[in-house]
């Protein structure tokens, strides 16, 4: 047993304490006590001792959408319109990489990720030529936390109209269903539960109605999770409208994309009656509104899904739509962009988007049983925060001064199913000069591949 103690605790529990000079005791992969230090030093009193001085500490992090290959193409697609951005860089870099690419863009994007305190994700979309086994390897190796979204389609012509599709990211059904269920079998549950393999079908357009619900039947019978991403941009909601005459929730429903095991990515384009149907079926929501604001896709209604009762976790996306995989950063636009869009300085308090970061992401991944609050007999997943420094104080409110003014670099420790992974700024399961070195030459051999050259808008000498 360990006893982290001298730390402000932001607990997330059921009645949301928040613990000052407060004690976290952590027997194996779990917390047996999370009290004041004084009753943990009564109750334990030779166990070994960490000391937090007087540190923020929170739960792990949970981001629940993030595309793993995407961070090695980090900055690739700026200032683009949409189609652009995807059928003249992004998909264009991501049909030229090698499996190679895919574990070293994973390795550089766990890298990100735990350093700026999040400890479980959901990968969206893994396509088969990025090396499943690859990077199942390296969440293992890492310590995160991680649900990996196998890729499935079956409309060929997806989005190659006007070539925007790279033959690169074309798969068929069979290839797509046959491996998802061969990586559920080899992957789910390892790293002692730390790995969840789940399916991860193309947006509406890529996908037929017929193989989501065979997708969402699958998922059932098995207890997997599904992602999706729908009603990103406008023109999604459109298109579901002229060919099947449904909103995006009612063609979600029809399809079976509905219930706890489903997570919708963006829902920016949701109306009343659509966030009903989230609320009545249970659906979980990922917000990303860091990219949605990038791409110019518009600002999804997240007061109105929390107060009709919708549990939306956040986000980041990925390495061109972001471009950075921090949710400390994002938790603050986040709470600030739908102060902006509703005139209103009272909605999305910093206590909402912590939530909305922890627990209710927890929850998203089906596991708010296990992770996602300091809590007796929870998996110990925790974030503890340096902030002796400027921009940080001083500190009226630890959870107001976290959300609002903190960035991931004030990660100072992470501790993920009771093993320490960074420690003071570092992590200790990954090599990161090596991760850091090889994702710089794979970037610039993939660029030169894909024969895409960055033309700089300013004189570049
Ligand atoms: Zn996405």
């Amino acid at each position: 047993m360990i006893i982290y103690e001298h730390g402000t605790l932001i607990t997330v529990d059921a009645q949301r304490r928040v613990v000052k000079d407060g004690a976290l005791a952590v027997q194996d992969s779990t917390f047996v006590a999370v009290d004041k230090t004084q009753t943990l030093r009564n109750r334990f009193p030779s166990e070994p001792r960490v000391d937090l001085q007087g540190r923020i500490v929170t739960p792990g992090l949970v981001n629940t959408h993030v595309h793993l290959a995407q961070a090695m193409i980090r900055g690739c697609a700026d200032d683009l319109e949409l189609i652009d951005w995807l059928g003249k860089r992004v998909w264009v870099l991501q049909g030229n990489y090698t499996e190679e690419d895919g574990r070293a863009s994973a390795e550089l994007c766990i890298l990100e990720m735990l350093k700026s305190g999040t400890t479980a994700f959901v990968e969206s979309m893994l396509a088969g030529r990025y090396g499943f086994d690859g990077i199942a390897e390296v969440v293992l190796r890492s310590g995160i936390r991680a649900a990996l979204s196998k890729i499935v389609m079956d409309v060929g012509t997806y989005a190659t109209k006007d070539s925007w599709m790279h033959p690169g990211m074309i798969e068929d059904r069979e290839t797509t269903l046959r491996d998802t269920l061969a990586m559920y079998d080899r992957w789910n549950g390892a790293g002692d539960g730390r790995l969840f393999v789940w399916f991860g079908p193309r947006t509406p357009g890529g996908v037929t109605p017929g193989l989501y619900r065979e997708v969402t039947k699958l998922a059932h019978e098995r207890h997997m999770g599904v992602t999706v991403h729908l009603a990103e941009v406008q023109s999604d909601r459109k298109y579901l409208q002229e060919k099947f005459a449904q909103t995006p929730a009612e063609f979600a429903e029809d399809v079976g994309l509905v219930g706890p095991n489903v997570l919708l990515v963006h829902t920016v384009w949701m109306d009343q009656h659509d966030i009903q149907i989230l609320s009545r079926t249970r659906t979980n929501v990922a917000h990303n509104p860091v990219s949605n604001a990038k791409l110019a896709s518009g600002i999804a209604p997240i007061p109105e899904m929390l107060a009709a009762g919708v549990n939306v976790a956040l986000g980041t996306d990925g390495g061109p739509s972001n471009n950075a995989y921090d949710m400390v950063r994002d938790m603050r636009w986040t709470s600030y962009i739908h102060k902006a869009r509703t005139l209103d300085p009272t909605v999305m308090p910093a206590e909402a988007v912590l939530e909305m970061a922890t627990i209710n992401g927890a929850k998203a991944m089906g596991l708010d049983s296990r992770i996602g609050s300091l809590e007796v007999g929870k998996r110990a997943d925790f974030v503890v925060f340096d902030l002796d420094k400027p921009h940080v104080t001083p500190v009226v409110d630890p959870v107001s001064t976290l959300v609002c003014a903190a960035t991931g670099a004030d990660v100072d420790t992470v501790v993920i199913d009771g093993r320490m992974v960074v420690e003071h700024g570092q992590v200790l399961t990954l090599d990161e000069g090596r991760i850091l070195r090889e994702a710089r030459e794979r970037a610039t051999d993939l660029w030169s591949r894909a024969a895409i050259e960055h033309q700089p808008r300013w004189p570049t000498l």
